[in-house]
């Protein structure tokens, strides 16, 4: 493992500003790595040349005063990037180059970060376990059978794996915290208006935020505080107060009052992740917070809802690609023709899943029935943490109901795919942030996680909560660097 590339995004910064080493030189090293890690199919697109053009002009007019120095970083390949292909893991964007640049993304080259590329993820970000592809599943470095969760499977790989120093993917209903729970790494989904979704390829509007994700809770908010900035392009980015994560994160937690939902306690649910739970809770209690038991009793509505609302949002987005203004075009016999072939051509299967269901709770006369119905559940999901957190402070619950399943193993029955997200989709049904941070170990030696939920805004407490637990966990990632060969 070359030094440079298992160091910490904030031990980089700081080497890179003391002058200890270039952005060159760390930008090389997660490029040779990239290249010799190829089998596990993490990135779709890479600019590695560019990077080091990019990272020579770095080093010969260094401005150190940024907070991403020269940092090379490789995102998820649903944010639009400049110049660069952008494809959202589909066909029908395989010759998409977007002509501008997504805020999130641009934040992060403003403050110094240099693109290394683009990196795998389910197609549209529908999915659990980045095989709905269409570049190909993505192999997760703790054991090449697993998938690495999904949608951001190649943003969670590619850190594990020491391929970017940190990432940014993005989570709808779970896309940044399943993955980073299934790899052993740190993922945060920020609350909904945090961060900017312009120029992020839409799956469900209400629901998507972008979001970091890194080796450790100190990276996460040096990350989260570049990318969560107020946008004027976005009309549901919300122009709060934002802290300087880093800078203010803590591990004093002491008289914290933590929620216990008991609805998250559901049926069926692995010892090892019941065990998981409670080591936690006695960790949240030694850094001197207090444990409280709550009830979030529309918790078992949460995916019916997420599955009424997600695909309804989707088939109205996705319905732009026409095979006229994107991408990929089939050809047909006339317009209507060349509209269907490019669609069922261009769309994989769970995407059209998605466009079915979607277009049907929205039809005339269903509607009612169902899409209205899941917002007033919606509504009352979200007025169960309002209620909630009259009581504690945060919530902390298992971030996934099992560890890393195999490759192909749920791949044709998607109610057991869905079922991974129950315990992070109600967090962006409610809008609210949630972190998940690596907590321990299976039987298998997989990674398992937590999730904290916060408050809407409250990013640093959940931040100095991970920080305050990461420290008692003492986590260690098995990873053997089986794939380079
Ligand atoms: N797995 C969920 C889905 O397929 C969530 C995906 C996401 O968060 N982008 O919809």
């Amino acid at each position: 493992m070359s030094e440079l590339t298992s160091q910490s995004l904030v031990k980089l910064c700081k080497s890179i500003k003391e002058k200890k080493v270039s952005s060159t030189e760390v930008t090389k090293a997660f490029i040779e790595r990239s290249e010799k890690s190829k089998t596990l199919n993490a990135y779709i697109t890479t600019d590695f040349e560019n990077a080091l053009t990019k990272a020579k002009q770095f080093d010969e007019k260094p401005n150190l005063d940024l907070k991403l120095p020269g940092i090379p970083i490789a995102v998820k390949d649903l944010f639009c990037t400049k110049n660069v292909k952008t494809t959202a893991g589909s066909k029908i964007l395989q010759s998409f180059t977007p002509t501008y640049e997504s805020t999130v993304t641009d934040n992060l080259w403003n403050a110094g970060g240099i693109l290394l590329g683009k990196l795998n993820c389910d197609e549209f970000a529908m999915g659990s376990s980045n095989e709905t592809s269409y570049y190909g599943n993505v192999q997760n470095p703790i054991d090449e059978n697993l998938v690495p969760g999904g949608s951001s499977g190649g943003s969670a790989s590619a850190v594990a794996a020491q391929l970017t120093p940190i990432t940014i993917g993005t989570d709808t209903g779970g896309s940044i915290r399943q993955p980073a729970s299934f790899t052993g790494t740190v993922g945060l989904k920020p609350t909904y208006g945090s961060c900017s979704r312009y120029g992020i390829v839409a799956f469900a509007s209400s629901l998507d935020q972008a979001g970091p994700m890194s080796q450790n809770v100190e990276d996460c908010a040096l990350l989260h505080e570049v990318i969560s900035t107020f946008d004027k392009k976005d009309s549901t980015s919300i122009n709060f107060k934002r802290n300087n994560y880093l800078q203010e994160l803590t591990k004093n937690i002491k008289g914290k009052k933590i929620g216990i939902p008991k609805e998250y306690r559901v049926e069926g649910m692995p010892k090892e992740i019941e065990d998981l739970w409670q080591k936690g809770i006695d960790h949240i209690k030694d850094c001197g917070a207090e444990v409280v038991d709550i009830s979030l009793p529309h918790t078992s509505y949460a995916l019916p809802t997420y599955y009424i609302v997600a695909p309804a949002e989707a088939s109205s987005n996705l319905a732009r690609y026409d095979g006229v203004k994107y991408g990929f075009r089939a050809e047909g016999k006339n317009l209507i023709d060349m509209y269907e072939k490019t669609r069922s051509e261009g769309f994989g299967a769970e995407v059209q899943r998605r466009i079915m269901i979607g277009t049907y709770v929205l039809s005339s006369g269903y509607y009612d029935a169902y899409y209205l119905k899941a917002q007033k559940v919606r509504k009352l999901i979200k007025n169960d943490f309002d209620e909630a957190y009259k009581q504690v402070d945060a919530i902390l619950t298992p971030s996934t109901p099992s560890s890393a399943f195999k490759i192909g193993e749920k791949k044709d029955d998607p109610v057991s795919m869905y079922l991974n997200d129950i315990f992070t989709v109600p967090v962006n049904l409610a809008g609210l942030p949630g972190i998940s941070i690596p907590a321990g170990h299976d039987a298998k030696g997989y990674p398992l996680g937590l999730q904290i939920i916060g408050k809407a805004f409250d990013e640093q407490n959940i931040l100095n909560i991970a920080y305050a637990m990461e420290e008692k966990i003492g986590f260690k990632n098995n990873i053997t660097d089986w794939w380079i060969k």
